[in-house]
């Protein structure tokens, strides 16, 4: 009995130690293989997945190579997949499990039509101009939207079904603004003494206050008998209280003593020029004339010329920085650019504003229209309102029609045409024009013989404008 006892327990001890023996040769016989990367990986929905792989081994022999994967990840659908690698070796399987999490963490996108500040007219109230909501998962969420209004917001809230928000606001301001006051006719206006001074009138709109119009208040007179400088003032208050205020300046001057005298101004474009300014400039000095320059941009070593057609006592004008249509012309601000550029350079020459200008082309001209359409009729008014005037001209040299004219041809073309009270010629003073210089001197001999004068143009000459054309 005990005999048999023994052989059982030696048995079970067998069979334990057999058992381990078979589990050191499995252990010792079995490959390794771990994950690369988390166990646990998540994605953001239609963002690739990018396996990362395994290390398989079995001691120094890489088993990449053998590696079985099982599963598939949709990165184009939410949820939770598994992929599974295998690598058997000696016989023996090993497994490793990998969890990817594909997650919608996007937040829909809310867009609204109309602004995000909108004005809230008094006793109206705001219609929703409308929104839509996208969600990169869900799609077309618009009907999901909450809309919670309150005095001064509304909010606007979604989520997607991954519970992802947003929220946006739109803000519903009062009235602040004050009417727009639009003057009929000039802004700076210039009449004669004992001229009728008639109000031009103006237009008026405010965007809550349809009858405005009755509101505004016109402060000011004008005393035409009286030279001076008047302000009329144009005041609209709307329903809110809000306050907007316009003024025109009217310029009572003298009229220039009429008598049977008449007039040239020679008005010289597009220079300074090294090869003609200078030799004009002295002919002018010998026959005591003043003229007129309406100046482009130039190098610095001509700057002595502006200064010298200053000190002379001639009028230096503006005419363009650039004289290039297509940049000048582009828009009403690349036009005051341009303008305000040539400005500037000759005040820092002169240390004088010139506001007399000449428009590139004139104010008639049609090439503008290329750039940009009805310019010149805004331009017209814009220079006016800046505190700019304009001249253009009644007689032209045809000194820039191409090829150079000679002193003969351009002497010609002047004073046959010479049949006004005041006669404006166009000439140019740009590089290698020399034809001008004796063309001049002839013309002027010519006009102090037939009882005609010559002026340079100055604030209190009357303006001559060109019908404009675009
Ligand atoms: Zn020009």
């Amino acid at each position: 009995m005990e005999f048999e006892h023994k052989r059982q327990i030696i048995a079970i001890l067998g069979g334990i130690l057999l058992l381990l023996i078979v589990y050191a040769i499995y252990l010792i016989l079995s490959p390794r293989i771990k994950l690369k990367g988390d166990a646990v990986t998540e994605v953001e929905v239609f963002k690739k997945y990018k396996e990362k792989g395994v290390y398989a081994s079995y001691g120094d022999t890489n088993l990449g190579g053998i590696v079985k994967v099982s599963g598939k990840v949709n990165d184009k659908k939410i949820g939770k997949y598994k992929l599974e690698y295998r690598v058997n070796y000696h016989g023996i399987t090993r497994k490793v499990v990998r969890t990817i999490l594909v997650k919608d963490k996007t937040k829909p996108k809310i867009t609204l039509k109309g602004d995000e500040e909108v004005t809230v007219c008094p006793n109206t109230t705001y219609q929703e101009e409308g929104y839509i909501a996208v969600d990169n998962y869900d799609g077309d969420l618009t009907e999901k939207v909450k809309v919670t209004n309150s005095d001064k917001t509304i909010i606007y809230s979604v989520k997607d079904s991954s519970g992802n928000e947003s929220v946006l606001m739109r803000t519903l301001n009062e009235d602040t603004k004050g009417p727009k006051i639009t003057l009929k006719g000039y802004k700076n206006m210039t009449i004669y003494l004992n001229q009728n001074y008639n109000e031009p009138g103006y237009e008026v709109f405010d965007n809550c206050d349809n009858d405005i119009k009755t509101k505004v208040k016109i402060t000011g007179t004008v005393n035409t008998k009286k030279e001076g400088i008047y302000k009329i003032t144009y005041q609209a208050t709307d329903s809110l209280g809000n306050v907007s205020e316009v003024t025109r300046t009217v310029k009572v001057l003298k009229k220039p003593i009429e008598n049977d005298s008449k007039v040239i101004y020679l008005t010289f474009d597009d220079g300074p020029s090294r090869s003609v300014t200078p030799k004009l400039l002295d002919v002018l000095k010998e026959e005591n004339v003043k003229v007129t320059f309406f100046v482009i941009n130039h190098s610095k070593e001509l700057d002595y010329l502006i200064k010298r057609e200053d000190s002379e006592g001639h009028t230096v004008g503006l005419h363009s920085y650039t004289h290039n249509y297509k940049k000048v012309y582009s828009s009403v601000d690349s036009y005051f650019n341009d303008l305000y550029a040539i400005q500037d350079k000759v005040y820092k020459i002169i240390n004088k504003k010139p506001t007399i200008i000449r428009f590139p082309g004139g104010a008639s001209n049609t090439i503008s229209r290329r750039y940009s359409k009805g310019i010149m009729t805004l331009l017209d008014k814009e220079v006016n309102n800046k505190g700019f005037t304009y001249f253009d001209w009644n007689i032209s040299s045809g000194d820039a029609s191409g090829g150079r004219l000679s002193a003969n041809k351009i002497y010609d073309n002047v004073i046959t045409n010479l049949k006004y009270k005041r006669n404006i010629v166009l000439l140019h003073d740009f590089e290698n024009n020399t034809g001008i210089i004796e063309g001049i001197r002839e013309i002027i001999k010519y006009g102090k013989s037939h009882g005609y004068t010559f002026e340079a143009i100055d604030k209190n000459t009357l303006e001559y404008h060109h019908k404009i054309n675009n």
